[in-house]
């Protein structure tokens, strides 16, 4: 990862106070661990990476993390205080998160709408604010959103987020089965990388497909169409589930209002055309008050 002279010299010993047994996750490239901030004695997440794993595109896409995360700056987006490189590794300091998402539901099997509603306001507000910028993340999924309260999400993970530049954009097989477009499964079927789409507009609309399987997730408890998509027949498999289309059959489901059901056909419409983007998402009548509806009604 190329970075500055002075960002190379920094020692993060003198910085950060590394908590290296209190861990809050681990993946195949990285582990994230508390550590204190000396100066201030701010508590804060060290996302770390070896640099003897970061080669060719890996190294690529921790590039695409740091300049993507070094320019947002959102309330519902983790706050990157600090890079640090070292010759071993790279170190991004973040906002301290108590958990994820995925933890957070399994700890309660499924959320409330009204908590449903809460985070995918912030999820698609931090979305909308992204696609503003051309910057697609990619991999939406609880995994990657980190949460202390409903009413306090944060998205992160932008190893496999890109800034929209090009105009032929590719179905590069990328992010994790249930959350995962059916538009980038035809793709990958069509015959490995395929030219997508021809306009920048267009990719955004990944985010939003996975942000509709997020808020079936986060209702239901289960995914909406569970497959994989590593051989063909499994892309196959899927594709049939989502062509079924999205059912509402769990009991848990009769209790949900017809605008949070709405929404989520919005966000999970096969057609290009007719998907929600984050923008007209948020506009949706699921995130106006009753009091709104009221008014709008009379
Ligand atoms: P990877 O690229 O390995 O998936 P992530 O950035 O998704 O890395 O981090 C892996 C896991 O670590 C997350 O799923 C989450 O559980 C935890 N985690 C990451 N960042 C934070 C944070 N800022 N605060 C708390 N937990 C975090
Ligand atoms: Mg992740």
């Amino acid at each position: 990862v190329p970075t500055t002279p002075a960002l190379q010299a920094r020692d993060i010993n003198a910085i950060y106070e590394l908590q290296d047994d209190n861990k809050k996750g681990t993946g195949a490239f990285s582990r994230v661990i508390v550590a204190k901030h000396i100066e201030s004695g701010a508590l804060r997440a060290v996302k770390i990476m070896e640099n003897q794993h970061l080669t060719g595109k890996k190294a690529e896409m921790v590039a695409h993390e740091r300049e993507i995360l070094r320019r947002t700056r959102h309330p519902a987006i983790v706050t990157m205080h600090d890079c640090i490189q070292t010759p071993d590794r790279v170190y991004f300091a973040l906002d301290l998160m108590q958990t994820d998402l995925f933890e957070y539901v399994v700890a309660r099997k499924k959320l409330s709408e009204d908590d449903t509603r809460k985070i995918m306001r912030q999820l698609l507000d931090a979305v909308n604010y992204l696609h503003e910028q051309s910057v697609v993340h990619r991999d939406i999924k609880p995994e990657n959103i980190l949460i202390n309260t409903p009413d306090d999400i944060k998205l992160a993970d932008f190893g496999l987020a890109k800034v929209v530049q090009e105009w032929d954009v590719r179905s590069t097989p990328c992010g994790t089965s249930f959350y995962i477009a059916p538009e980038i499964i035809r793709g990958i079927e069509a015959q490995g990388a395929r030219p997508l789409c021809t306009t920048r507009e267009v990719v955004k609309f990944v985010d939003i497909w996975s942000c509709g399987v997020v808020m079936f997730v986060l209702i239901a408890g289960r995914p909406p169409f569970a497959g994989q998509v590593k051989t063909s027949p499994e892309r196959r498999d899927l594709l049939k589930k989502i062509d079924r289309g999205v059912l509402f059959p769990d009991a848990q489901w009769a209790s949900v209002s017809e605008d949070a059901k709405d929404l989520v056909l919005q966000l999970l419409n096969q057609d290009l055309s007719q998907r929600a983007t984050a923008a007209s998402a948020l506009k949706h009548p699921f995130f106006k008050s009753a009091e709104a509806k009221k008014e709008l009604a009379a």
